[in-house]
């Protein structure tokens, strides 16, 4: 059985709009019906000068369980030369497990929704344009959540 699941995507080195494109041709591989939200731009949470983030939501179906899903994300940001050194750290590729169907999942350093999903714009605003009527485990609809962020500045961005 599949279940419907969102993956955040970010990059902030490099050429990180083609680094975006190519992450999300290697998605179609974990699953079936994968579609792409817009890309946005939005200025990094970090302190130490950094360049923007380029971000976008991902939504596929999949039959991988989310370890194991979460490993194969992993894999693909090593594939494009993530280093992962301290959190918050500027990176070619940002792979997050946002949302897998309405499962709630707490331990073996896998956390589902990921725990950062209503405090950020930048992953609302996607997640939004791809499920505008997406309510989260925990009963906070999407278009809510986003509604209390919109302080935050976050721009369109182009795929090319
Ligand atoms: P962030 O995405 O918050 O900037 P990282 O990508 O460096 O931070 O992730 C830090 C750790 O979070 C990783 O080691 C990963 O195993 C763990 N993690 C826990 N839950 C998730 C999730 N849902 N999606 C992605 N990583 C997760
Ligand atoms: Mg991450």
């Amino acid at each position: 059985m599949a279940t419907r699941v969102f993956v955040g995507l970010g990059a902030n080195l490099g050429d990180a709009r083609t680094t975006l494109r190519r992450a999300a041709q290697a998605l179609e591989s974990l699953g079936y019906g994968l579609e792409l939200s817009p890309l946005y731009r939005s200025a990094p949470l970090a302190v130490s000068p950094q360049p923007p983030y380029i971000n976008a939501v991902a939504s596929f179906y999949t039959a991988w369980p989310p370890e194991a899903l979460l490993s194969l994300l992993q894999r693909i940001e090593a594939r494009f030369g993530r280093f992962r050194r301290t959190p918050g750290e500027a990176r070619t590729l940002d792979l997050d497990l946002l949302l897998y169907g309405q499962a709630v999942i707490r331990g073996n350093g896998l956390e589902v929704p990921h725990p950062r999903i209503l405090s950020r714009r930048f992953v609302l605003e996607p997640l939004w344009a791809l499920a505008p009527d997406l309510v989260l485990p925990g009963g906070t609809a999407v278009v809510e959540a986003l509604r209390r962020v919109a302080d935050q500045e976050v721009a369109f961005d182009a795929w090319c």
